[in-house]
C-alpha cells in the first residue's frame, strides 16, 4: 500500500487550530453538533444528486448518520452514508478555509474564549480537536471510488493523506476522534446521547448510537419451582395424603437481564416545519432553530405557516435573538434561507431570490411542492412560484416582527432594534409597497423622550403632537448631544414641539424617502423654508420684522458674498442670535457631512 503522503496547513488554519486546541475550554461539546451537521450535509448532497441520477445510490441507499464510542479505545467514530471526499476535496476542505471570515471569529473567540461560536463562521470541523489528540478521517466518493484517510494530531502543523487499506465503507465518511485524557467523557454513550437530544434533535437523517441495552425477561425458575414441588409433597405427606395424589406446582418465574449492544436512532426526523404549527411547542421551534442555524440563544420570533391554493409551500422563519458577528458578510451572502423541495434539501444559497435585501436577517426554511427538483438560480429568477413565495415570506416576516413590536415586554422589541434596526430603515427606503407596514416599526430618538428612556416610535409621536400640528419635525445630526444643542431645536422644543433626533446617516435616508406618515409631512428642521404651524399674529409678525431688518440682511449678505445664498430674518431661534440653514433644495448639513465624510 502507498505511503502516506505529508501536507501543510494554510497558515490560516494553522493559526486557528492552535487557538481551538490552545484556549477554548468552554462548550467544548459543540464538536459533536459541527460533525453532525457536516455529516448531515453530506447526505442532502448525496440525496440530491440521487433524485437527478439514481446510479449514485449504488453504493447504498440507507442514508443514516450513526455514532459510536468505545470506553477502552478513548474514541468517538461518527460516520455518514453521504457524499463523502475524493482526494483532491479532502485537500481542498480538511486544511484550507475557503471562505472569508476566519479573521472575525478569531477576534470573537480571543474575547469569549467560547468554542460554541465556532459553527456560525464555516470552520465546523476544525471542532474535533477540541476533544481530540488526533483525528481520522476515512471517506470514499462515488467520484473517485477509493477509500482515503486523512490523519492529523492536534498541534501538528500537517496533515497526511494515503489509501485506506481498511477499504470498507461503501460510501461516506467516517471520522475517528481518538479523545484527549481530559475528554473521556466523551467516550460515554450516556453524554452523547445527552449532546444529540441537546443539538441535534432536529436533524433531518437518522442519528444512531451504538448502546448497551439491558433487556429482561420472565424465565421458569427452575430451582425455586423444583423446591416447591418438594414442599408441596411434603406437606401432603405431613397431612397424611399419599406422595401420587399431589399435583405439579405452577412454575415459578423469574427476571432475568441480559446486556445486547445495538444501534438505537435517537432523533424524531420528520422535518419540523411538515407537522401542523398547533402542534409545535415553543421549545421545539427553539431547538429546531438553535439545531439548524447553529444559534446559541432562542429566537425573538417565530412564524410558522402552510400555504395552500394555486401554490403550495411550507415555510418556517425566526428572527434570530442576536445580530451575528460579521453582520456585513451575512448582508452580502447571508445563506439563512434552506430552499427544500418536497422535503429534499435543495440549496441555502438562494436567499437573495427569496427574500429582499432587507430581510437577509431573517432564517428560516422553505419546502416547496412546485418548483423542480433542478432547480437553478436561473429557473428561480424567471419563476412565478418564487415571485408568489416571496411576497408571502415578506409579508409573514413583517407580521413577525410587527407581532415581538406589540409585545407586553418592550425589551424584546427594544433588542430587535438594536440587532436589526438599521434593515428596517432600509426596507423603508428599498420596498414603496411595505413601508406602509414598516413605518409603524421605525423608533427614533426624541426630544420628548430622556436619552436614559430608549426610542419612541412615529405612532407615539403623533399621540403626543400638539393641538393643530400638521408636520413631524425631525433633524439628523452626528449625536443626540449634538441634536440637543442645535440652534435648529430649541425654538421648536421651546414652542412645545416635538423633535425626532436622527443620528444614524441611513435614517435621514428613509426619512426622506417615506415622507409622511400618517398624513403628516416628515420635515427637516434645519431647512430654510420650515413652516411652523404658526398663528397669523407671529406670521405677521415675521413679515414686519423682515421689512424692518432689511438693511442689516442685506449688509450681511454682502460681506458673506457667496459663503451663503441668501440672509433672511426668521421666528425660529430664541437664544441664539443667528444661525446657518441648509436651503430648501439642497443636501442638508447631516447628508453634506456623510458626503464629505465619503469622498475623503
Ligand atoms: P462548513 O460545514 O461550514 O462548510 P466545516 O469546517 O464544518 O465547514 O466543513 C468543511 C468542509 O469539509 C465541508 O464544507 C465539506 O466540504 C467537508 N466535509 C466535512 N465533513 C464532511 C463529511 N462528513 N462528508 C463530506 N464532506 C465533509
Ligand atoms: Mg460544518
Amino acid at each position: 500500500t502507498a505511503e502516506p503522503e505529508t501536507f501543510q496547513y494554510q497558515a490560516e488554519v494553522d493559526r486557528l487550530m492552535d487557538l481551538i486546541v490552545n484556549s477554548l475550554y468552554s462548550n467544548r461539546d459543540v464538536f459533536l453538533r459541527e460533525l453532525v451537521s457536516n455529516a448531515s450535509d453530506a447526505l442532502d448532497k448525496i440525496r440530491l444528486m440521487a433524485l437527478q441520477d439514481s446510479e449514485e445510490y449504488k453504493s447504498g441507499t440507507d442514508l443514516e448518520i450513526r455514532i459510536r464510542a468505545d470506553k477502552e479505545a478513548n474514541t468517538v467514530v461518527i460516520e455518514d452514508t453521504g457524499v463523502g471526499m475524493t482526494r483532491e476535496e479532502l485537500i481542498g476542505t480538511l486544511g484550507t478555509i475557503a471562505k472569508s471570515g476566519t479573521a472575525k471569529f478569531m477576534e470573537a473567540m480571543k474575547e469569549k474564549k467560547d468554542a460554541n461560536l465556532i459553527g456560525q463562521f464555516g470552520v465546523g470541523f476544525y471542532s474535533a480537536f477540541l476533544v481530540a489528540d488526533k483525528v481520522s478521517v476515512s471517506t470514499k466518493s462515488n467520484k473517485d471510488g477509493s477509500q482515503w484517510l486523512w490523519e492529523s494530531a492536534a498541534g501538528a502543523h500537517s496533515y497526511t493523506i494515503k489509501e485506506d487499506a481498511a477499504a470498507d465503507i461503501p460510501r461516506g465518511t467516517r471520522i475517528t476522534l481518538h479523545l484527549k485524557p481530559d475528554a473521556t467523557e466523551f467516550s460515554d454513550p450516556a453524554k452523547l446521547e445527552s449532546l444529540i437530544k441537546q443539538y441535534s434533535e432536529f436533524i433531518s437523517f437518522p442519528i444512531k448510537l451504538w448502546v448497551k441495552t439491558t433487556k429482561s425477561e420472565q424465565v421458569v425458575d427452575e430451582e425455586a419451582t423444583a423446591k416447591a414441588q418438594v414442599e408441596a409433597e411434603e406437606k401432603a405427606r405431613a397431612e397424611g395424603k399419599e406422595e401420587a395424589a399431589v399435583d405439579a406446582v405452577q412454575p415459578v418465574m423469574k427476571t432475568v437481564t441480559h446486556e445486547e449492544e445495538q444501534w438505537r436512532v435517537q432523533n424524531d426526523n420528520k422535518p419540523l416545519w411538515v407537522r401542523s404549527p398547533k402542534s409545535v411547542a415553543k421549545d421545539e421551534y427553539d431547538a429546531f432553530f438553535k439545531t439548524t442555524f447553529r444559534e446559541f440563544i432562542e429566537p425573538l420570533g417565530v412564524a410558522h405557516f402552510n400555504v395552500e391554493g394555486t401554490i403550495e409551500f411550507s415555510s418556517m422563519l425566526f428572527v434570530p435573538g442576536m445580530a451575528p458577528f460579521d453582520q456585513d458578510r451575512s448582508m452580502a451572502k447571508s445563506r439563512n434561507i434552506r430552499l427544500y423541495v418536497k422535503r429534499v434539501f435543495i440549496s441555502d444559497e438562494f436567499d437573495e431570490d427569496l427574500m429582499p435585501r432587507y430581510l437577509s436577517f431573517i432564517k428560516g426554511v422553505v419546502d416547496s411542492s412546485d418548483l423542480p427538483l433542478n432547480v437553478s438560480r436561473e429557473i428561480l429568477q424567471e419563476n412565478r412560484v418564487v415571485r408568489l413565495i416571496r411576497r408571502q415570506l415578506v409579508k409573514r416576516s413583517i407580521d413577525m416582527i410587527s407581532d415581538i413590536a406589540g409585545r407586553e415586554d418592550k425589551k424584546e422589541y427594544a433588542a430587535f432594534w438594536e440587532s436589526f434596526g438599521k434593515f428596517i430603515k432600509l426596507g423603508c427606503i428599498d420596498d414603496a409597497d411595505n413601508r406602509k407596514s414598516l413605518a409603524p416599526l421605525l423608533r427614533f430618538s426624541s426630544s420628548a423622550i430622556a436619552a436614559e428612556k430608549g426610542l419612541t416610535s412615529l405612532s407615539e409621536y403623533v399621540e403626543r403632537k400638539k393641538e393643530g400640528q400638521t408636520q413631524i419635525y425631525y433633524l439628523a445630526a452626528d449625536t443626540r448631544a449634538g441634536a440637543e444643542a442645535s440652534p435648529y431645536v430649541e425654538s421648536l422644543v421651546s414652542k412645545g414641539y416635538e423633535v425626532l433626533y436622527l443620528t444614524e446617516p441611513i435614517d435621514e435616508v428613509a426619512v426622506q424617502t417615506m415622507e409622511e406618515f400618517e398624513g403628516l409631512k416628515l420635515v427637516d428642521v434645519s431647512r430654510e423654508d420650515l413652516n411652523l404651524d404658526d398663528s397669523e399674529e407671529d406670521k405677521a409678525a415675521l413679515q414686519s420684522a423682515t421689512e424692518e431688518f432689511k438693511g442689516l440682511t442685506a449688509y450681511i449678505k454682502k460681506v458673506l458674498g457667496d459663503k451663503v445664498e441668501k440672509v433672511s430674518v426668521t421666528s425660529r431661534l430664541t437664544d441664539s442670535p443667528a444661525v446657518v440653514v441648509a436651503s430648501k433644495f439642497g443636501w442638508s448639513a447631516n447628508m453634506e457631512r456623510i458626503m464629505r465624510a465619503q469622498t475623503m
